[in-house]
């Protein structure tokens, strides 16, 4: 019987490795711009179009490659970086496996330019699926460049694969940050079609994290710094206070190399513990170095997740450290000797004179007397954002809901209403479009959290949170779909701050923010200048409201427009609906009603949970026949 078992080809084989490697652009910029690195370079620029998709290109001033090695550098296992199986054990460098070029080379189209200092002339060199196709000395500036033009162009399959660009450019930006915060020292630039994303300069660590995160972030960081025998940590964490949603600012470095670690991140959670609010995530940026030979990087092929000889030393050492810092920062000013004079100051203070604060009192405020608006009129603003609030209890926004009907005292909830309540006025009127404007629907809130409400079979029970959720979901969907909704002036525009990667988003969203009432004065690279809210956010809430967004929409970012304006309409109803807890005055809760009644899909919130239930009073008479 012949032989059937086959050598395969070398391109099949790289084409094969590549889907190791190679998961999309992201995964080609961490290759090279790891090169970069290992190459010695100060200076990185990473040029990507359309997401990587069309181009990615890394330019560096390392130390370039000769004639020889611009072309062996393709081969598969072809690395400078170890020669035998010990060095595994001692690496220094981010590369190790020598495929990454191979992998590349395979399904895309590369161009290399490459050329040593001590040389004349360096590499022009042309590679596709694999075949050289041009090789040619040429003149060039000391250093390395390699684009990468059509990924995936000879597998169409994994080419279709790909996402959206703003998902696609989500994973590059993430990839250009982990390796830009990894190496402070070396000038990295991000250009994403032709427009500059990133430009940060070579500085210390403390200004690299706020570089790639606002400048507001340099507030909200408390220093870290131990050293043991077994590692030595440095960074900055999050003060509690400034906890985030989303956990996309929690970042472990190993020896300058990014790692993900569940086991890690929980010592970290657990020196927290006490300070944080319910699913609240603090920031971190935390930077280890341990001895090379104690920590296995070889057991994942895209090497984030690493092996630690002591992972449960390293374990008590991180969460004491993160502790005593947070316990510093409790107790006494923290004293930061790495800080950048330039950064401490976010207002320009220097030269002005301190004012004497001054207390403004209404002496004519009464709170007994009828709701009236206050004497200081907007001028020109909307009166609602301003209106005077009687009752705390009372969310602003749940005023909106019914902006003209007049608002009077209502008795706290405990005092009695079941006499109206139980009277049979207004049955059925719920289901009788007509009635329902005109009719005085008795309801009655209970425990804070359900609205009771009687018609003609029985009776209804609404919980208030669903049902409110579910109203402004299709306001906000009407709103950001349909047509503009109106908008409250404020007084004093707000400027939030946001990272680049969440301007990324915030930009995208800029259409649909407008529609739902947002007014934005200034766009920044870092923050954004608002003076205008929809009429349904306070103040207060606005940056609840876009922070919530934010991390709805960048925990699973959206493929289509629409299902983006959907996951925006629900984020914003989550954030917005008055919540369980809250006391609901008799309008209120008359009104949550006919809003809810009045919805296209009344009986699910936008989450798909039951807005009401019904009680015959068969159900109940059944009950009481035992
Ligand atoms: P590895 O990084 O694992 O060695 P790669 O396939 O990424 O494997 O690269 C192969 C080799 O090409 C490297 O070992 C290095 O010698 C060379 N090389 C790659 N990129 C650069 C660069 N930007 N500058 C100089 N040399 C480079
Ligand atoms: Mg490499």
């Amino acid at each position: 019987m012949s032989s059937i078992i086959q050598l395969l080809p070398d391109h099949v084989a790289n084409q094969i490795a590549a889907g190791e490697v190679v998961q999309r652009p992201a995964s080609v910029v961490k290759e090279l711009m790891e090169n970069a690195i290992d190459a010695g370079a100060t200076d990185i620029k990473l040029i990507c179009k359309d997401a990587g998709k069309t181009l990615i290109q890394v330019i560096d001033n390392g130390k370039g490659m000769s004639v020889t090695d611009a072309r062996l550098c393709f081969e598969r296992h072809a690395t400078s970086k170890i020669r035998k199986a010990e060095d595994l054990f001692d690496l220094h460098t981010k590369g190790f496996r020598g495929e990454a070029l191979a992998s590349i080379a395979a399904i895309a189209h590369v161009e290399l330019k490459t050329k040593q200092e001590q040389e004349e002339l360096g590499t022009h060199l042309i590679i596709e699926g694999s075949k050289f196709t041009s090789q040619e000395p040429a003149v060039l500036a000391k250093g390395t460049s390699f684009s990468v033009k059509n990924l995936f162009f000879n597998i169409p399959a994994r080419r279709n694969f790909l996402k959206s660009d703003t998902v696609e450019l989500k994973h590059v930006i993430d990839e250009f940050q982990r390796v830009a915060m990894a190496h402070p020292n070396i000038h990295f630039s991000l250009y994403h079609n032709g427009s500059e994303t990133f430009n940060l300069p070579q500085s210390n660590l403390r200004q690299r994290v706020v570089n790639i995160f606002s400048g507001k972030t340099n507030e909200k960081l408390v220093p870290v710094q131990e050293t043991t025998e077994i590692v030595e940590i440095n960074g900055f964490i999050g003060k509690p206070e400034f906890a985030k949603k989303n956990r996309g600012e929690q970042f472990f470095f190993v020896n300058d190399r990014f790692i993900k670690s569940g086991y890690l991140h929980h010592a970290i959670m657990a020196a927290y513990e006490g300070l944080l609010k319910d699913g609240a995530q603090p920031s971190y940026f935390l930077y280890l170095q341990v001895p090379p030979h104690t920590i296995d990087i070889n057991i994942h092929p895209t090497k984030t997740e690493i092996k630690f000889d002591d992972e449960h030393a390293l374990y008590a050492i991180l969460r004491s450290a993160v502790k005593h810092s947070l316990g510093q920062f409790n107790v006494a000013p923290v004293l930061d000797f790495e800080r950048d004079a330039t950064l401490d100051t976010p207002y320009d203070f220097q030269g002005k004179e301190a004012e004497f604060p001054t207390i403004q009192v209404d002496s004519t405020f009464n709170p007994f007397a009828e709701e009236k608006k206050p004497s200081f009129s907007s001028g020109g603003g909307s009166s609602s954002s301003f209106s005077f609030k009687p009752k705390k209890e009372v969310q602003p926004h749940w005023e909106s809901l019914y902006v003209g009907l007049k608002e009077s005292f209502e008795p706290e909830p405990d005092e009695p209403h079941e006499m109206q309540f139980e009277s049979d006025v207004v049955t059925s009127s719920l289901f009788n479009d007509t009635e329902v404007e005109q009719s005085k629907t008795a309801t009655y809130q209970i425990h804070k959290k359900y609205i009771v409400s009687p018609i003609k079979s029985g009776m209804l029970i609404i919980d208030q949170q669903r049902a409110h959720q579910r109203v402004l979901y299709e306001q906000f969907l009407t709103n950001i779909t349909i047509h503009q909704a109106s908008s409250q002036q404020l007084l004093f525009p707000l400027t939030f701050y946001f990272s680049g990667n969440e301007m990324a988003l915030i930009n995208e969203l800029i259409p649909s923010l407008e529609n739902t009432g947002f007014v934005f004065d200034a766009i920044n690279p870092d923050s954004v200048v608002i003076s205008g809210l929809p009429v349904t956010v306070s103040e207060s809430e606005a940056s609840i409201v876009l922070e919530q967004l934010i991390s709805d929409l960048q925990d699973e970012i959206p493929e289509s427009s629409f299902s983006q304006m959907d996951s925006m309409a629900k984020s914003m109803a989550r954030s917005l609906a008055v919540k369980t807890g809250t006391y609901l005055t008799e309008k209120e809760q008359e009104n949550l009603v006919n809003n809810l009644f009045a919805c296209k899909e009344n009986s699910v919130s936008p989450f798909n949970k039951p807005t009401f239930i019904t009680l015959s009073v068969e159900d109940l008479d059944k009950k009481f026949s035992v």
